[in-house]
């Protein structure tokens, strides 16, 4: 796993101790489901045991709008803090729930709302386009957000005249300047620790093994990975790419989550996790990987921790987000997020 290191959290650790190890989970947690009202929402890279327990697995987008679709009185979401959030802009009225409060990400958590303040002072006449993995005062800032998978069209669609400010991730960022030739758009400098932890040249050790085998990457890689790649994409379309393609084998570079609904889809296909530096787990993302079925039978069994946001900055952090659904839905481009 990513090398990252959580602050402990004795009372969770004691709640899950204490669970009756004689109860059925998978049928408690059903149970909770339906006296709860509640929708299971998870995310892409969740463990395989929570992706087939949910309701609906996708990406933080799909997954937000998932949770409005189904007006329940309690969205239980089990991904990372930026999604819960969202899912909570999108259903006030809702009780969001959250296995684990710790499972932060690493590009919301390095674009802090004040520097961001700082940083779009220091811009004043750009239009902000922002990635939707940042907290809900950062999209409260923003003029539109958007996803790995509609952010190209979101810069294309901008004026050539306006000048235009991206955050939180880099690399994104690089990709969609190399998509759009927008090479005056600045951006925030954040990474993600998992993608930008891929080798390329592991990738290219691997793709002399197999030599059918065709990479394909999240955008959120470092330049060298993604030059390798024949298909870049966001996490649905890479499982649609891999559904799709007359290939047979895939080198994946993106969090290995993702592979268990890859195989799914396309169960005859060889899936090969993209090794991270020095070949270690890295490719794991440690705040996707905090939540457990146990954390998820708790929170539905308490209905805690809860995702809050203040009215004043769900209102704000709305508007780019309502903004960004109404241009997908003009551009008819299913939004995905990461
Ligand atoms: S994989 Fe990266 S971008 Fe996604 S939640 Fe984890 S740290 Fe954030």
């Amino acid at each position: 796993m990513a090398t990252f290191t959580h602050p402990p959290d004795p009372e969770l650790d004691d709640r899950v101790a204490r669970i009756d190890p004689a109860i059925d989970l998978v049928a408690e947690i059903r149970r909770l489901l339906h006296e709860r009202d509640a929708i299971f929402l998870a995310h892409y890279y969740q463990e395989s045991q929570i992706q087939d327990l949910a309701d609906v697995v996708g990406d933080s987008l799909a997954l937000a709008q998932a949770a409005a679709r189904a007006r329940k009185q309690t969205i239980l979401f089990a991904g990372v803090h930026f999604m819960a959030e969202t899912a909570k802009i999108l259903n006030p009225d809702s009780v969001v729930v959250v296995p684990d409060l710790r499972a932060g990400c690493s590009l919301a958590d390095g674009c802090p709302a004040a520097d961001f303040a700082r940083f779009k002072a220091q811009h004043p006449d750009h239009w902000t386009v922002t990635y939707v993995n940042c907290s809900a005062q950062v999209k409260a800032m923003s003029d539109i957000i958007c996803t790995s998978s509609n952010a190209v069209a979101i810069v294309k669609a901008a004026p050539r005249s306006q000048k235009l400010l991206f955050a939180p991730d880099r690399y994104l960022a690089r990709w969609v300047i190399r998509q759009t030739g927008r090479d005056d758009m600045v951006f925030w400098p954040g990474t993600c620790i998992v993608h930008e932890i891929f080798s390329a040249q592991e990738i290219a050790a691997l793709q002399v093994a197999h030599p059918g085998a065709r990479v394909i990457a999240h955008p959120e890689c470092d330049e060298p990975v993604l030059a390798l790649a024949t298909f870049i994409g966001s996490t649905s379309a890479l499982i649609d790419h891999v559904k799709s393609s007359s290939t047979r084998e895939f080198i994946v570079a993106t969090e290995p989550g993702v592979l268990h609904q890859m195989q799914k889809v396309a169960p005859g296909k060889t899936l090969i996790p993209a090794p991270a530096q020095g070949n270690c787990s890295c490719n794991e993302c440690p705040h996707m990987r905090l939540n457990t079925a146990e954390k998820v039978y708790l929170a539905l069994r308490d209905l805690t921790p809860r995702v809050e946001v203040p009215e004043a900055i769900r209102v704000e952090a709305l508007v780019p987000i309502q903004r960004m659904l109404d241009f997908s839905a003009r551009d008819r481009t299913p939004p995905a997020g990461d």
